[in-house]
């Protein structure tokens, strides 16, 4: 079974896709991780992706496609994949559809994660994670049990990403509406989009998600 979550920034696609991945047992691509991966390693990729992900704009195309087929061999394929921030655009939708195709394989369902944009921003700016084991936190709704220490690993190194603040975010949420959200109708004419509110709490937001892939 292959998957797509899209969704604004804040929607919670990375955290259900990593719920997800422990439920099905499939390979969570996230582009957003692996350009951080890339900025964190230093490399020439990653240095141009941080200038365009601290604006709050998108990484061009062509860049980001190279990174995602890179990861989509056989072997992850046959686990199934669930991509969180993948598509973002229509050219990267098509792509997509071109590398599946490649490999006789098709999309089973596109989840579109909906927020209202009054609660993004509030969710995006109080979170932060364990630099060691990537446990997430908030500083309102989940807070750890002993502040600055890490529930899951004892970590006491508790990060925040850079583009996690209120002039980003907003920029991020244009990204959202003029590029990415014009898939939509694309996956909607295909019958593979189905809309989840997300404005609930994160395991109610789960079940409806394990609800629309037990049906198939
Ligand atoms: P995310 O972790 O998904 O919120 O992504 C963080 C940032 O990485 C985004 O704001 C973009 O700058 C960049 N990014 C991640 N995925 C993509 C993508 N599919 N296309 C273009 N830019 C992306």
């Amino acid at each position: 079974m292959n998957l797509i979550l899209l969704g604004p920034p804040g929607a919670g696609k990375g955290t259900q896709a990593e719920r997800l991945v422990e439920e099905y047992g499939l390979v969570q691509l996230s582009t957003g991780e692996m350009l951080r991966q890339e900025i964190k390693a230093g490399s020439e990729i990653g240095n141009e992706a941080k200038k365009l992900m601290d604006a709050g704009q998108l990484v061009p195309d062509d860049m980001i496609i190279g990174l995602i087929s890179s990861r989509m061999d056989g072997e992850e394929l046959a686990k199934g994949i669930i991509l969180d921030g993948f598509p973002r655009t229509t050219a990267q939708a098509e792509a997509l559809d071109a590398m599946l195709s490649e490999k006789g394989q098709v999309m089973d369902h596109v989840i579109q994660i909906d927020v209202d944009e009054d609660a993004i921003v509030e969710r995006i700016c109080g979170r932060f994670s364990c630099a060691e084991c990537g446990a997430g936190y908030h500083d309102t709704f989940l807070k750890p049990a002993e502040e600055g220490v890490c529930d899951k690993c004892g970590n006491t190194e508790l990060v925040r990403r850079t583009d996690d603040n209120e002039e980003t975010v907003r920029s991020r949420l244009v990204a959202y509406r003029l590029q990415t959200a014009p898939i939509l109708p694309y996956y909607e004419k295909n019958g593979s989009l189905t809309t989840v509110d997300g404005n609930r709490p994160m395991e109610e937001v789960l079940d409806e998600i394990k609800g629309v892939i037990a049906a198939g």
